[in-house]
C-alpha cells in the first residue's frame, strides 16, 4: 500500500521543477505497453532531460516511493492492479546527440526504428538487425535485444546512466555485463539515459535493402498486426521456444482474449480485450505443458511487473 501523503509530496515537488503537464496520476499502463494490458501507475513522469530525470529520481527517493523506468513498453507485462509508485517513461528523451565518423550518441528514449533509419541515412551499417525491434534504445540495451544473428552487445560502446540517488555514471562495453538477453542493468538500480553505438561505414542503398529484407521476413513469420510483447519466452539452451510450443500442440491455446499465436507459437498475443491475468494464465499453461512434454523449463523473456 502506497503512502498517499508521500505521493502528494512527490507530485508537489516535481510540479514545481518539471511542470504538471508531464506528470500523470493513475495512468493506465495498457496505454503504454504493446500488450495493451495493465492497470494504472500511481504516477507517470515524462522527463525531458538527464537533469529532469535525476530530479525525478531524487524526489521519488526523498518521498520513499518505488520507481521504475519504462521505454516503449514492448517487453513488459504489467499486472492488472498496476504499478505502485513512480514510473518514468523516456518518450520525451528522443535525440541524436552526436554523430562522428562511425559513432552515434543518442538519448535512451530514441525509438529503435528511428535509430536504424538515422544510421542508414548516414551510411552506417551494423544495426540493421534491430530495425524491426519495437521500443527504445535504452530498453534494447537493458534487454541486450537481438535478432537475425545481431545483438546490441556487438554495437554498444558506451552507456551513460543515472542511479537511484540521481548520480550520473558512464560505462564502457566490457562493463555492461551483456549476455543472452542480459545486461548489468537488470541487476542494478541504474537507468540508461544515453547510448553510444559504434558502427561501420556502409552503402546507404545496401543498408536499406537489408532492412527491407529483414522487415519482410518478420512480417511473414510474426503476428505483427496483434498486440504482443514479441517472443514471450527466452530461447532455452539447445532449443527454440516457439518450436517446442508448436510441437506440444499449443498454437491457439487461449484464456479469454490471450492466445498462443497461430502464426508464431513463440508469441502470446492479445486478440482483443485480454487482461494481464489472462496472459499470465496462458504463459503458465504453456510452461507446464512444455515441461511435461519435453522436460524443458521456459523462462519468460517478457518482464512481469506490478500488482495483481
Ligand atoms: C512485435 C515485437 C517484436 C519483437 N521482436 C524482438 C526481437 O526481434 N528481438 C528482441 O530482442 N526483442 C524483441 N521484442 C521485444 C522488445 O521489443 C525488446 O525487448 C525491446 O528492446 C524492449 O525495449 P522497450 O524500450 O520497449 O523496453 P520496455 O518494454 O519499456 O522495458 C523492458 C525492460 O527494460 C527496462 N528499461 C527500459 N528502458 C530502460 C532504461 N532507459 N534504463 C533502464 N531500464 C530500462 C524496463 O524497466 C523493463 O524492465 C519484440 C517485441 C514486439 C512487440
Amino acid at each position: 500500500m502506497i503512502n498517499k501523503y508521500a505521493l502528494t509530496s512527490f507530485v508537489s515537488q516535481l510540479s514545481q521543477s518539471i511542470g504538471q503537464d508531464r506528470l500523470y496520476l493513475d495512468e493506465p499502463m495498457s496505454d503504454h505497453t504493446t500488450f495493451a494490458v495493465g492497470g494504472p501507475a500511481d504516477v507517470l513522469v515524462l522527463p525531458q532531460s538527464v537533469k529532469e530525470m535525476s530530479l525525478t529520481i531524487r524526489a521519488a527517493r526523498n518521498c520513499d516511493l518505488p520507481l521504475m523506468v519504462l521505454g516503449g513498453g514492448s517487453n513488459v507485462l504489467v499486472r492488472d492492479g498496476g504499478i505502485r509508485g513512480v514510473v518514468i517513461q523516456l518518450n520525451k528523451m528522443q535525440k541524436v546527440l552526436a554523430c562522428h565518423e562511425r559513432k552515434i550518441l543518442a538519448s535512451a528514449g530514441y525509438i529503435m526504428k528511428d535509430v536504424c533509419q538515422f544510421a542508414q541515412q548516414n551510411g552506417l551499417t551494423g544495426i540493421e538487425f534491430a530495425c524491426g525491434i519495437p521500443g527504445t534504445l535504452g530498453g534494447a540495451v537493458f534487454m541486450n535485444a537481438g535478432a537475425y544473428d545481431g545483438e546490441m552487445s556487438r554495437i554498444v560502446s558506451r552507456v551513460r546512466t543515472v542511479n537511484n540517488h540521481g548520480g550520473v555514471s558512464t560505462y564502457s562495453a566490457p562493463d555492461l555485463g551483456f549476455g543472452y538477453r542480459q545486461s548489468r542493468f537488470q541487476k542494478s538500480q541504474e537507468f540508461v539515459v544515453e547510448v553510444e553505438l559504434s558502427l561501420q561505414r556502409g552503402d546507404t542503398k545496401e543498408i536499406q535493402e537489408r532492412m527491407d529484407d529483414l522487415m519482410k521476413r518478420r512480417r511473414s513469420k510474426q503476428p505483427l498486426e496483434m498486440h504482443s510483447a514479441g517472443s514471450t519466452f527466452k530461447r532455452p539452451p539447445g532449443y527454440f521456444a516457439g518450436t517446442l510450443i508448436d510441437q506440444t500442440g499449443l498454437k491457439g491455446l487461449a484464456c479469454g482474449d490471450a492466445q498462443v499465436s497461430t502464426k508464431h507459437a513463440g508469441f502470446v498475443v492479445n486478440t482483443g480485450h485480454a487482461s494481464a491475468s489472462d496472459i499470465l494464465q496462458v504463459i503458465h499453461e504453456v510452461q507446464k505443458r512444455v515441461e511435461q512434454a519435453h522436460g524443458v523449463h521456459l523462462e519468460p523473456e517478457v518482464r512481469i511487473v506490478g500488482e495483481d
